[in-house]
């Protein structure tokens, strides 16, 4: 078999072992503050639960509900029995901390080391880390998951491409762990070292933690000479190592011995229907020290209907099309930064960077993208660019249906920081 016993349970089997784990997760949160006396409020206990649908039974998990027991509301076990904790990064507000015990580390270290194995890394690679360490999951919790697997793992951390270069080099490094945004940015570094990508001995990068389009797949793809994998987690559900692409390429497995999944109208709570875009609603199964039941990601997908070729049996979502909080309404449109990508990736002068600025002209909210162009073509000639400016915004205007003000920039004029890209800069009010 080419993977875990578990990731090919037959879907019966898989959704008995999902009942047996939520008793016990049940069970394990009446212990904390916040569960007890949420779930004695209802009356609920583990033998209110016969199926994973009884899931239904219980109210939602909100970041507030995090930030309103902050720090230790959510524990279920005596303090002396954490070993770690980390928090999210903080993109949305006051981060929220997440605190583990030795056995939810040693389950987190083999779901990581699962989604390796599922896109063709093997014990014997070398595996660099190219993600920052210190809070943020992306670091130890892959480094966990790569040691697991039996990687020579390179704590390589953020930024520095020029070390990157040389620990990838030096150590005949197989795969890497990278955001998007500076896949992308070191691309441009190689590029501009003069480095051809596919002299390197590498294969496979795993590229997540913030949005990205499959046009920026593509190009990580094409720029860097290696398959790129999708993955994605979150901090309170430990981090990554939650979904994940196979080999196929066709959406991320979503691992449900582990967790269960739903997806809900953000509005209404309720299940959308299926292969329908919502909110990713997430339970934890396998985790002792802050199991979280019901838990609002705020993160948009869908789950994918059918099986995977790969023969794993667990659902599959689609790529997250944004957090329902990044939605912008400009002249009354609704739009997604991700659309924005999709269409400035489409075209070809276009080179890796672009941020969205949000302005107020008079009582109008007024969207402006930044864009970098490819070196080749940012010329002299002025009817040039304002042809390719016009192009931009046409492509724009078709996708958002708003015709957003385009500012041409210079190739890595745009400021990359070492996390996240930030890709919306609200000025309103400040210009
Ligand atoms: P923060 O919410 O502060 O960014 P985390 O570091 O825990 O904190 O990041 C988790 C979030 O990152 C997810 O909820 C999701 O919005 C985003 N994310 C993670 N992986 C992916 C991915 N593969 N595709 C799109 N978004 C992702
Ligand atoms: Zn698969």
């Amino acid at each position: 078999m080419h993977y875990e016993a578990a990731e090919g349970l037959a879907r019966e089997s898989l959704r008995k072992l999902q009942t047996e784990r939520l008793r016990r997760t049940i069970t394990t949160c009446l212990r904390s503050s916040f569960y007890g006396s949420r779930l004695g409020a209802l009356g609920l206990g583990p033998d209110d639960f016969s199926s994973p649908d009884d899931i239904e039974k219980l109210p939602f998990t909100t970041k507030d509900d995090l930030r309103g027991n902050y720090p230790y509301g959510f524990l279920c076990q005596p303090m002396d029995q954490y070993v770690r904790l980390h928090a999210s990064s903080g993109t949305t507000g006051t981060p929220t901390a997440i605190f583990y015990t030795q056995s939810d580390i040693d389950s987190w270290a083999g779901l990581v080391a699962r989604c390796m194995y599922a896109v063709g890394l093997r014990k014997g690679d070398v595996f660099q880390n190219m993600s920052g360490y210190g809070l943020f999951t992306g670091g130890l919790g892959i480094h966990y998951g790569s040691e697991r697997l039996g990687c020579l793992t390179v704590p390589a951390g953020a930024g520095n491409s020029k070390r990157q270069l040389k620990l990838l080099r030096d150590f005949h490094v197989a795969g890497i762990h990278i955001i998007p945004s500076y896949a992308l940015h070191f691309a441009s570094f190689l590029k501009n070292e003069g480095v051809d990508p596919r002299s390197l001995d590498w294969r496979i990068a795993l590229i997540g933690a913030e949005p990205h389009t499959e046009e920026v797949r593509q190009r990580i793809q094409d720029l860097l000479g290696i398959k790129a994998y999708n993955s994605y987690g979150l901090t309170e559900m430990n981090g990554p190592g939650v979904a994940f692409e196979c080999e196929e390429q066709a959406g991320m497995h979503l691992w449900e011995d582990a967790y269960i999944a739903e997806i809900i109208d953000s509005e209404t709570g309720e299940h959308v229907a299926e292969g329908q875009v919502g909110e990713l609603v997430m339970t934890t199964l396998c985790r002792d020290g802050m199991p979280l039941l019901r838990y609002r990601t705020r993160d948009l997908t869908r789950f994918i209907p059918g099986m995977c070729a790969c023969g794993r049996t667990h659902v599959r979502i689609d790529r997250i099309t944004g957090r329902a909080d990044d939605m912008l309404i400009i002249k009354g449109c609704n739009i997604y930064p991700m659309q924005i990508e999709q269409a400035l990736m489409s075209v070809p002068e276009v080179a890796q960077n672009y941020v969205i600025e949000l302005f107020k002209e008079g009582e109008m909210d007024q969207l402006r993208v930044k864009v970098e162009i490819k070196d080749e073509y940012f010329v002299e000639d002025m009817r040039a660019l304002t042809a390719l400016q016009k192009k931009i915004a046409g492509r724009l205007r078709d996708e958002i249906l708003v015709t957003p003000r385009v500012e041409l920039v210079q190739h890595d004029s745009i400021p990359k920081g070492e996390g996240k890209a930030v890709r919306v800069v609200d000025l309103r009010g400040k210009e």
